[in-house]
């Protein structure tokens, strides 16, 4: 394979205390209780918003925080879902007795609105966030991370900071600045198997066959809707898993396109 090497002057900035890879529910958690607390710090998001896999990834439910009895949880994940049921932002079952006792079961959220609760509170905390900036490498020395390179629009930056959180669900970080990673294709074969989440709207509540629908099991109604589960499409691998870019190009859009044509229901399941 050939190579070339890359030598650029590229602009430092040092201004700050800590520098967050990746603004999923990790790095928006770690960013804002560390800016409370009165540090300066740089959150830097690949995509155009926070929270990750719950935002863009559209896995819209939060897991089991309860013992049925109380919540189990406190700290930034019981503000956030208190604050997601105030707005009522949660499913619609989700009632303050449920809220406080079941939060044993999955709890479905509407993924925009989380959106715009975590850039208010990474607003109020002063956060500074940049989207649609990758951290694409780092320098260490002696086992410690002296600075990272992002990358977006406006170019190459040098980030200097007293520490650095790896929040990229790849531990890519980790990986640029030389800690000892697994990555998926270089070291190791195996690609987490698929998961398709997509939105549904429009749907026909009380259509019987909507409990069907929602669970994507075959329905016993010929013409109605397909188990994707058990399609081709469904069991190509995640496209935010870390395969090769054209890998992963693929499945994004064999998975639109599973996506489109489950939209294609029986009229009879849309209102
Ligand atoms: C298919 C699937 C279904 C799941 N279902 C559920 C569920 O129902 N309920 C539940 O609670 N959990 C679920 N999980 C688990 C949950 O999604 C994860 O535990 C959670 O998202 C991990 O959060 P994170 O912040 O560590 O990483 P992520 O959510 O992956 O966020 C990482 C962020 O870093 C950004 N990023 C990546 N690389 C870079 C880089 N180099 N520079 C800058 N930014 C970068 C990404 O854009 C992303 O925003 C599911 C996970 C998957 C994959």
């Amino acid at each position: 394979m050939q190579t070339y090497r890359l030598t650029r002057d590229i602009q430092v900035e040092e201004d700050f205390d800590v520098l967050v890879a990746g603004g999923g529910p990790a790095g928006s958690a770690a960013a804002i209780c560390a800016a409370r607390l009165g540090a300066k710090v740089l959150l830097a998001e690949a995509t155009g918003c926070l929270g990750g896999m719950g935002t863009s990834g559209l896995v819209s439910t939060f897991g089991p925080v309860s013992d049925g009895k109380r919540m189990l949880v406190g700290g930034f994940m019981r503000e956030l879902v208190l604050s997601m049921h105030q707005r009522g932002s949660l499913g619609p079952h989700v009632v303050p007795e449920f809220l406080h006792s079941q939060l044993n079961r999955w709890v479905p959220f509407r993924p925009e609105e989380l959106k715009r609760l975590l850039d208010e509170m990474a607003q109020d905390a002063g956060v500074e966030v940049r989207f649609f900036t990758r951290v694409i490498d780092a320098e260490a020395k002696d086992k410690r991370v002296e600075g990272a390179i992002i990358s977006n629009v406006e170019g190459y930056r040098f980030i200097r900071a007293k520490t650095f959180i790896d929040a990229t669900g790849d531990a890519a970080l980790a990986d640029l600045a030389g800690a000892e990673c697994r990555v998926i294709l270089r070291d190791i074969e195996a690609v987490a198997p698929s998961t398709l989440c997509s939105l549904f709207a429009g749907m026909n509540w009380g259509d019987p066959a909507y409990g069907d629908a929602i669970s994507m099991r075959p329905t016993r109604s010929k013409g109605r809707l397909r188990d994707y589960r058990r399609s081709r499409r469904a069991r190509l691998c995640n496209s935010n898993s870390r395969s090769s870019p054209r890998t992963a190009t693929r499945n994004r859009q064999s998975q639109l396109a599973a996506r489109w044509e489950g939209t294609a229901l029986n009229p009879s399941h849309l209102s």
